[in-house]
């Protein structure tokens, strides 16, 4: 690489302890460079350590291992040349918006009139001129995200790190301000080098990016990158831009072969990772899919705005239906399979059975304790029982989700029943017929 790397990470890691005492890896081995020129943008799922990653960058909190540095320097501490903007905001509500901009130069120990001039010239710029006295409550949330770029961009960050910050806005303040911040960098009209933006909304990331990074979940680790070679402003219903955000969209849904764990027994193997989505959510999603305009075939942005879910429901939905052979995700599109479609046709006796048996011959969790429960003189386990199994190869959380998804399914397609009170496993009650 013949560019000037600004922000270099060499095999990150980072665990926190979960409330039971045992500690929690979220970001392993973590390589990662942001070079002089370039807007990267890196997507993943919630909870996969995005913003643990960045307020590392930021100096804000340590590594537990590997190399942290800025401009080829390791990072002990917050760096002067580094700002953050927040999805909350984080203003002062007591200080004027004046005075929350300032902030940032008092830290640095720059003197008031300099001060002044410095938050008076960069409110001008952002769209805020005549606003300095305002109080944060008396502004729009958009405005008061725009006091918040103020308030890095006025300390003229060498890097700007932005954690979601256009996602607690409605779409189209969101649009404009993401607008704004592209006009001012690729206008040159701040002095910022290189720009880490922290998102879930693709669109978002591809309209902005030189390069997306997507993150795997558990631990966060980089998963793939996506190079963007369009020029700024970019067309959002060009069809470059929506072929890149198809081609997310599939990497996104894709189960990359790392996240399996090898030391897992061949029954579990597979299904060890559920997908965390519902029922309701997943029959909704078909019945959609199978439903005009789609007849059986979707592009997934555009199910997903007929859907109305966010991506965070919609992927484990799509990853529940390929698994169980109702759907086929291929990158960027989403297809009904045969069986998908006599499942959509079933009445609700037909459905449950078919979700029973798809259950049984892919996702082995299922089959395992289907099989379990038959080898049983008493047909009746306790769940404790299967989580101590699972809690050999995950985090006893993670552990409860999943077989909280595995008693969800089971139950619906009559493979094994479960009783509440008990936590106990049963063989479900024979049927009259
Ligand atoms: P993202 O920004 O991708 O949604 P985060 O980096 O905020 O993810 O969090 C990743 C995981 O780390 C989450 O499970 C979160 O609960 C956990 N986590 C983050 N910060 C702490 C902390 N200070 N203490 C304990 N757990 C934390
Ligand atoms: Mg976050």
């Amino acid at each position: 690489m013949g560019k000037n790397l600004l922000i270099e990470l060499g095999g990150v890691a980072k665990s926190f302890l979960a409330a039971d005492g045992t500690a929690r890896t979220v970001l392993d081995k973590v390589d990662f460079q942001l070079a002089e020129g370039e807007i990267v943008a890196l997507l993943g799922k919630s909870g996969s350590g995005k913003s643990t990653l960045l307020r590392i960058m930021a100096g804000l909190i340590p590594a537990d291992h590997g190399q942290v540095s800025y401009r080829q320097k390791p990072i002990y501490g917050p760096v002067a040349g580094i700002a953050m903007v927040f999805q909350s905001f984080a203003l002062f509500p007591w200080l004027t918006v004046q005075q929350n901009v300032e902030l940032g130069l008092e830290a640095q120990g720059v003197a008031p009139d300099e001060r002044e001039k410095r938050a008076d010239a960069v409110l001008e710029m952002i769209g805020l001129a005549g606003f300095g006295g305002a109080l944060p409550r008396e502004l729009s949330g958009g405005m008061k995200q725009r006091v918040g770029i103020a308030r890095a961009l006025v300390t003229n960050p060498d890097i700007l790190l932005m954690d979601e910050a256009f996602s607690a806005l409605d779409v189209l303040t969101g649009e404009t301000l993401r607008n704004d911040m592209l006009e001012l960098w690729d206008g040159d009209k701040i002095p910022t080098k290189g720009i880490l933006i922290v998102s879930h909304n693709i669109e978002e990331a591809v309209m902005m990016a030189d390069r997306v990074i997507i993150l795997s979940s558990d631990p966060g680790r980089i998963r793939v990158e996506v190079k963007i070679d369009l020029p700024r402003p970019r067309d959002a219903d060009g069809v470059e831009v929506r072929a890149l955000i198809d081609e997310v969209y599939g990497l996104m849904t894709m189960r990359p072969a790392q996240e399996v764990a090898p030391g897992m027994p061949t029954t579990l193997h597979l299904g060890y990772r559920l997908p965390e989505t519902d029922i309701t959510r997943i029959e909704g999603v078909l019945d959609l899919l199978a439903d005009t305009p789609f007849d059986g075939h979707a592009d997934l942005p555009q199910l997903a705005e007929e859907s109305e879910l966010a991506d965070e429901e919609l992927f484990p939905t799509y990853e529940a239906l390929g698994m169980l052979g109702l759907a086929h995700v291929d990158k960027g599109d989403i297809m009904l399979t045969a069986l998908g479609r006599n499942y959509v046709e079933a009445d609700q006796a037909q459905k449950q059975e078919i979700f029973g048996q798809q259950l049984l011959t892919h996702v082995p969790l299922a089959a395992h304790i289907r099989r379990s429960l038959e080898d049983e003189p008493s047909g009746n386990l306790a769940e404790k029982r299967f989580l101590d199994l699972l809690e050999e190869f995950m985090e006893a959380d993670k552990a409860k989700r999943v077989l909280e998804v595995a008693i969800e399914w089971g139950r619906y397609g009559e493979v094994y029943s479960y009783d509440y009170h008990t936590g106990r496993l049963t063989l479900p009650e024979q049927s009259e017929d």
